[in-house]
């Protein structure tokens, strides 16, 4: 009888020890001493040397022990350590706020309010507004620099069609233009591979490097060379499917196109599997998670998706912190988030047309 080999196989980075370095049994065992530190150290570096968010002067400001708050020396303005940041004024805990980016972080496909309302034991509008942060954090401080080399762009439709009529006789033809749903709006996506030397330096390096997302109403040829233009280095190399609207991109650029009605790879080995895989995420964190996203906050959610995708190869414990980090350095100033449920909302999208 032939012997059963099995080849030994590299451990998938999310099941290896490097990939769990945080969970909320460790965020629960902190003291209000270890959290309040966190806090100091991912906004200022420092327990001491603090700045104040009034005259932005970092010093050895004088510290208020009982109230946990500081004392300018220059300009006499009373801070904490969230004031002036997207957490300001804060009514629950500062734990609570590391159990929601903990929570945040480690749901891979995205949270619904509800379910974060649960596990914090807040009301669903608090849960709402808190997760809301979160995204706007991750949208502000999202990296907005030329994406080059290989980069795989496409665009795929949400509320393309409201629920159908129950007998086919009432039922339109969603297809022509007089019967689209108002809602209708296009995710565009670009994404950048990995090179081959940073392939080869990291095992945990394949695939797609960093995305960077859009929302518009079609994709059009316009809205497309407008994105090119915007966030890819000319001259790059960028994969499309058999769309036409990637047509006016071929005489900046080296575009090369997979024809999805034939083949998912062409015999050259051009795909935008990259970009398939970003708006596969996406959409299950839409029907499986949210279920229901406004156009108003489309951009938020869509970068959501894509900060995850980028950051799937790091580690928990570093997004819980990255995360974090970018909420203390998110400005409390023009905060749509303050004051939502009192009706204080934003209503214009943010689209590229
Ligand atoms: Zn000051």
């Amino acid at each position: 009888m032939n012997k059963v080999t099995h080849k030994p196989k590299g451990q998938h980075f999310l099941l290896s020890s490097k990939a769990k370095t945080l969970s909320i049994v460790k965020v629960s065992n902190m003291t209000e001493q270890e959290v309040f530190s966190l806090f100091c150290q991912l906004r200022w570096g420092s327990e001491t040397d603090v700045t104040c968010p009034e005259c932005h002067c970092q010093h050895n400001a004088y510290f208020i022990s009982t109230r946990k708050q500081w004392r300018c020396k220059h300009c006499k303005h009373t801070f904490s350590v969230t004031s002036g940041t997207i957490f300001a004024k804060h009514k629950l805990p500062l734990k609570t706020y590391l159990f929601a980016v903990a929570i945040f972080v480690n749901a891979v496909k995205g949270i619904s309010s509800l379910q974060l309302s649960r596990d914090l034991g807040v009301h669903y509008q608090t849960a709402y507004v808190l997760a809301n942060k979160l995204r706007k954090a991750l949208l502000e401080h999202r990296d907005t620099s030329p994406l080059s080399g290989i980069v795989d762009m496409d665009g795929t439709y949400v509320h393309p069609a409201p629920r159908k009529e129950n007998k086919k006789s009432d039922r339109l033809d969603y297809r022509l233009k007089e019967n689209q749903n108002p809602d209708k709006r296009c995710i565009v996506v670009a994404r950048e591979h990995y090179t081959e030397q940073e392939k080869l330096a990291d095992k945990r390096f394949q695939g797609a490097k960093r995305s960077c997302v859009f929302v518009t109403y079609s994709e059009t040829q316009s809205v497309v060379k407008k994105i090119a233009d915007s966030i890819v280095t000319r001259g790059s190399k960028i994969n499309t499917d058999e769309s036409n609207a990637y047509d006016v991109l071929i005489p900046h650029y080296d575009l090369r196109t997979v024809n999805h009605n034939l083949e998912y790879r062409s015999d050259s080995g051009i795909t935008n599997n990259q970009a398939e895989s970003y708006f596969s995420r996406f959409k299950r964190m839409y029907y499986g998670q949210n279920h229901k996203m406004g156009n108003t906050y489309l951009l938020n959610y869509a970068n959501e998706a894509a900060y995850r995708e980028d950051n799937r190869r790091k580690s928990n414990g570093w997004q819980f912190n990255d995360v974090l980090e970018k909420c203390l350095e998110t400005s409390n100033q023009n905060n749509e988030w303050v004051g939502y449920w009192q009706g204080k909302r934003r209503h214009q999208e943010v689209l590229i047309q």
